[in-house]
This record gives structure tokens, sequence and C-alpha cells, in this order.
């Protein structure tokens, strides 16, 4: 039974590595050990320390305050939010959009693993290379265009005299691996075929096209802005041109494919992630060589949104690491244009947007080359203003003596101001009221109830939008605080189904089994002994459980170990994945509000373990209890011989007895709900 058991484990593994691809266990064992969830997971977002656990905005759904929670010591995290919840290598595969071996590649890479890759056969080849070639065409890419620009002639005569003329030093275009591509017509296109790279992923990736059966360079004598993902990969390309006679675009961008997405991308996000987080501000600028010159400047918390205006995922991405956006913007039309688009939405993510308004003629590149770094900063820091301000400033300028452009403008600025939180900030909105009131010359009674119209309309759409989020994630979040509840003495009533007691107690006792199978008990060699002797397997319904139990035991059998909480973290099936995040994660963390609700001390305590099994022991034992009386019921009903029936009687009063003994003992009110049936 153990043997087989194990090489069904076993067998199962191997299926799995040979559908992940080609890594070799021991290389999947490798990474998982190396892999840290906080300084993985931390590249995304920023996390803050709470207790044992690390919070965050949740990087899958907006929210405003943080409800993603990560525990370094169970390698797992889980939101409260929207439910999401795994281990490292899921939380690459959701963030990245990857599959497991590709996540597992991912980490690889950050933590320079060289992986054990068994032989491939040409399908599996051809499968790896769908899916990650774009990844890889880009990446040669960048380095073909960084290597011209620094070693042909070409390259130093056009490209680098460009960057130079620009005052970018060396150590800047190499932190930026910015490149230069040949005039000639089609020299990176021949060279990147020779090199096995294929015609359509080159088109694809928006690097060679074809004109007549012919394909040909798309960055012809351009200087080249590799755009790179949080992470470093390069997602996509900037190109300039350089000779200012010709009717091509100044600047061509890799077009969307599924890496470059532009709507999600920032330029210089890789590079100022750090800086952003530790500063606590995000700069943000219209272009390529802005982001490049700050830093050579050292201002490095600094991203361009290329141009559009900004986009929902885009302030996702800078949320995650500050609320704090500070908007550089030069004096032209475009410039304002650009910098007011995205504003609302901004506000609306609780963000604390601020403007600067750079002197005249002078873009942030400009600025900061003959400013410094010193007087950068002093100038931000004296001609910031906030956004209300703001948009009355460029607003006023317009409206002139138009009726109708005041009208459009007084409801703009009240919707501006509603999108500021009234419980965070009720001096502040009092205070744009007063002064847009005054500027615009409207009644402020009027003024205020336009704003809380906004405000009315956000707050039902809002609510709308809550509920159909909390009709998704209750059932799973009540399930598990259920769950926990009933693991402990009195726990309320809940109002559950039997049956979906039943479940919840016996994912209890798997749980109990995970995280403290190894510890003492009185009486035991360990509590994984003190339960395989007590509780009757058969007794489990479900069968993920049931599965999972056996598994438990195998290895504890095999192995004279139990399994430690990684191997069921991070088991090879997801769906477990899933339900061990859930399930181990949940635990400590609301046990700060059991311990308000029914005084139960933390679960963190050296002996509340043993009240934990004890009660979830109790469960079985009370269900076994209770299995035999109905056996005996039954029995009592055909037996024929009032002797025996007597007896048997006698029995099942004893059995009665043992009922209530436990449970007076453990008075859980969920217990009884199995006699309801
Ligand atoms: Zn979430």
């Amino acid at each position: 039974m153990t043997i087989e058991g194990l090489k069904q484990q076993q067998g199962q593994s191997n299926k799995w590595c040979n559908f992940a691809g080609v890594i070799s266990q021991s290389s999947i064992n490798e990474v998982m050990s190396r892999a840290d969830i906080i300084d993985v997971i931390g590249q995304f977002v920023r996390l803050k320390k709470r207790g044992a656990n690390y919070m965050a905005n949740c990087p899958f759904h907006n929210e405003k305050s943080p409800s993603f929670n990560v525990s370094p010591a169970k390698g797992i995290y889980k939101c409260f939010g929207c439910g999401k919840a795994g281990n490292v290598v899921s939380f690459i595969q959701e963030h990245e959009k990857l599959t497991y071996p590709e996540a597992i590649r991912w980490l690889a890479d950050y933590y320079k693993i060289t992986l054990q890759e068994t032989e491939r056969s040409p399908e599996q080849i051809q499968q790896q290379m769908a899916g990650e070639a774009l990844r890889i065409l880009n990446e040669y890419a960048a380095n073909y265009f960084h290597d011209y620009l620094l070693n042909s002639e070409e390259g130093q005569l056009i490209g680098m005299s460009y960057f130079k003329q620009r005052g970018f030093r060396k150590d800047i275009i190499e932190k930026f691996r910015l490149g230069y591509n040949a005039e000639q017509n089609d020299q990176f296109y021949n060279t990147a075929v020779s090199k096995g790279h294929n015609k359509e992923l080159l088109a694809k990736a928006g690097l060679i096209k074809e004109r007549n059966g012919f394909y040909h360079d798309v960055y012809r004598g351009r200087v080249i802005f590799p755009i790179q993902g949080m992470t470093g990969r390069v997602l996509g390309f900037g190109a300039r041109i350089l000779k200012s006679n010709e009717k091509a675009p100044k600047y061509i961008n890799t077009p969307e494919n599924e890496l470059y997405l532009k709507s999600k991308i920032l330029y210089g996000m890789y590079q100022s992630r750090n800086a952003i987080g530790k500063q606590d501000e995000c700069f943000l600028v219209e272009g390529y060589t802005d982001v490049i010159s700050l830093h050579q400047g050292g201002v490095e918390n600094v991203v361009a949104s290329s141009g559009t205006s900004l986009t929902e995922d885009q302030l996702r991405l800078i949320g995650q690491l500050t609320k704090n956006l500070t908007i550089l913007y030069d004096g032209d039309a475009a410039g304002i244009k650009a910098a007011l688009r995205g504003l609302d939405m901004a506000l609306g993510q609780s963000f604390n947007v601020q403007l600067v308004l750079l002197p005249d003629g002078e873009d942030p590149d400009s600025f900061i080359q003959k400013s410094g770094a010193a007087q950068f900063h002093e100038f931000v820091k004296e001609h910031k203003q906030d956004v209300i301000s703001f948009r009355l400033q460029i607003g006023m300028n317009e409206v002139g003596n138009d009726p109708v452009k005041k009208s459009k403008l007084v409801n703009e600025i009240a919707e501006s101001i509603s999108r500021i939180n009234k419980a965070e900030d009720f001096a502040l909105q009092d205070h744009y009221i007063r002064t847009a009131s005054n500027k615009l010359q409207v009644d402020e009674t009027g003024l205020i109830n336009l704003v809380n119209k906004y405000i009315r309309d956000r707050i039902d759409n809002d609510t709308r939008h809550q509920q159909r989020r909390n009709e998704q994630a209750a059932p799973q979040l009540s399930e598990e605080d259920m769950a926990q509840a009933a693991a402990y003495e009195g726990s309320e009533p809940q109002p559950a189904t039997p049956a979906a007691k039943e479940d919840l107690q016996e994912w209890a006792l798997l749980r109990v089994l995970i995280e403290y199978g190894h510890m003492v008990y009185e009486g035991y060699e360990s509590v994984a002994r003190l339960i395989e002797e007590r509780v009757d397997p058969s007794l489990l319904e479900n069968e993920m459980v049931l599965k999972l139990y056996n598994e438990y035991f195998d290895h504890f059998t095999h192995f004279g170990g139990v399994p430690e909480t990684h191997y069921f973290v991070n088991h090879p099936e997801p769906t477990v994945r899933e339900k061990m995040a859930s399930l181990l994660h949940h635990n400590t963390n609301i046990s700060h509000n059991w311990k308000e609700k029914y005084g139960i001390e933390s679960l963190n305590g050296a002996m509340t373990y043993v009240v934990d099994v004890d009660s979830t022991l109790s469960y079985f034992e009370f269900k076994k209890i209770l299995k035999m009386e109905e056996e005996l019921l039954k029995k009592i009903s055909e037996e024929q011989d009032p002797a025996k029936q007597q007896r048997m009687q006698m029995k099942f009063v004893e059995l009665r007895k043992m009922e209530k003994d436990i449970l007076k003992r453990h008075r859980q009110v969920v217990f009884k709900s199995l006699k309801v049936k």
C-alpha cells in the first residue's frame, strides 16, 4: 500500500514533469529551495511588514487598502479581496502570465540557477519556442543593437555621436541597453535569420517588414531604446530616426503583440522601481530621453508613459510602489493635455498627484542637464501644484467668456474634487471647493451640491461593484472562516449545511496534520501518530482530503518522517497548491479576530496546537460514535432475540454517554449539525 502509493505519487510527478516540458525534478527542487517569496513578490509590489507576514495592495485587483497577504514562513500569498492565492511559482505564473515551466525558468533566471533539462523532442522544442520565442528574440535583438552601437564603425560614427551629443554617459547607455541599427536595408534581418530566428516572428516583433517578397529592417539608421518590463525582460523597442530630412516617423514602436502591451508598460520601470519604492515618489515624464537624463543626473525614480495618456494598468504598476505621483511637464499645449489625461483615474486610485511645470523652453531632459539634481529637487519642491489648482489654472485660461465652456469646466472641477477621499481629507476638499467657487465665480453651495452628486454617483457605482465582488468572494472566505471557527471551542453556529461543515472539518484535520504533525503529543511520539491511530480514514468523505491524507501517511511510513509544509504548498497539482495556500494562510490571519470575538489566544502560542488537535480529533471520534449508533439502531430493529436486543440497547446507551462526554468537553455547536442530517 505504501510502496504503491509512493509509486503512484512518483508516476504523477513524472508525468507532470514531462508535461511541463523538460526541466528535471532536481532543478525544480533547487529553484523552489532558493526562491524567496518576499524577495520575488517584492520585485512587483511594495510589501509592508505586519507581524510575521507582509501586506501589500493586491497586484491582481484594484484596491485602496491592502488585503494582499504574504507569509514568508509558509511561502504562500493570499488576497482577501479577490481570493487569489498560491506559492512563489503561482505568483509568477499569474503576474507574468506564464505557464508553470516558464515560471520555473523565470525564477531560475532570476536566481541565476542553471536548469538541468531532460532531452527534448522536436515537438517540445517547437512548443517551447512558440511560448518563449518572442522573449528570446527580443533579448537577441536588444543585444544585437547594443553591440552594433558599441562595436561597429557605423554605430560609433552615427549612433554613438548622437548619444554623446545628447550628453549620455557610457554607463547610462549600458544601463538602458541603448542600441543602434545600420542604415543598410537588411543587415539585422540577415544576421538574425542566420542565427536561426524565423521571419514570421521577426515580423511579429516589429523588427522586419516584407515588401514585394523581400524583407527589410524596420529600424534602419535609428537609435534604439529597448523597453523593459518590471523584471528587466525586453518587451519591445522604441526606435528614433536620426536623419531629419526623411519623411519617416520620428519614433517607431513595437506593434502590440503578446509581450508588448502598450497600456501596461512604463518606460524606465525596471531601472527605477527600487528608487520609486525607496523615495516613495514616482516622477512621470513623457519621453525615453527624459527618463535616461534624469537617471544620469541622479534622479532615479522616474518613468515615462511614452506619449500616451496614463492608463489604469500603468497607474496600478506605479501604485504598487508608491501613491505619490509627480508629473513633470513642459509648457507646450500637447504636454499639458497629456499631463491632464488620466489624472481623474489617478485620483480615483487614491494617488496623491502633483504637477510641476518646468521653466519655459525646458523639458525634463534639458532641465536636469542644466540644473543638476540638487537644483532640480529644489525647483520641484517649490513648484509642485496639486491637480485641482492646476486644472483651475489651465481651465480658466481656456474658458474666457464662453458660458458653455465654463459650465463644462465647473463640472470637471467638481468631479475632480469629488475624487478626493472625503474621509481622508475633508479639509482639503473644503479648501478646493472654496477656491474653485471663488475663481470660477459660482455659488459655493451649488458647487458643494455638484461635488456631492458626483460622490453619490460613485458610491452607488462602487457599492454595486463591491456587491458583485462580495458575491464572488464570499463563499470562499466565509467557508474558511467557518473552517477555522469550527476548529475551536466556543465558535458560534454557522448557517451552513451539515455536509459543508463535514467538509470543513475534514480540511481542518488535514491542516492540523500538516501544521502540527511533527509535534509531540502527550502519550504519543507525534501528532501524526496520534491521528493515525485515532482517526478512521473511512470517515473521510472529501476525495481530495482522503487522497492527501493518504499521501501524507504514505510519506510518513516510507520516510519515517512527516512531509514538510512545502510538500503540500508546492504540490504538483495546481488545485492542491491553491487549496493549501488558502487553508494554511487563513489560519494565522484571522487569529486576531478570533481573539476578540471568541477570546481565543493567539495561534502562535506554544500550547494552543494541543487545543486545535484535540477539537479536530474529537470531531472524528464524535462522527465515528454517531455512525456506530446508527448501525446499532439498525441492528436493534432487526434483532429478533430479546436478550441480544437488550445488550445492544445497553451498548447504545454507552455510546450516547460517550457522545455527550465529547460534547460536554468541547461544547462545539458545529458537531450537533451532524445529528440534523
Ligand atoms: Zn486581490
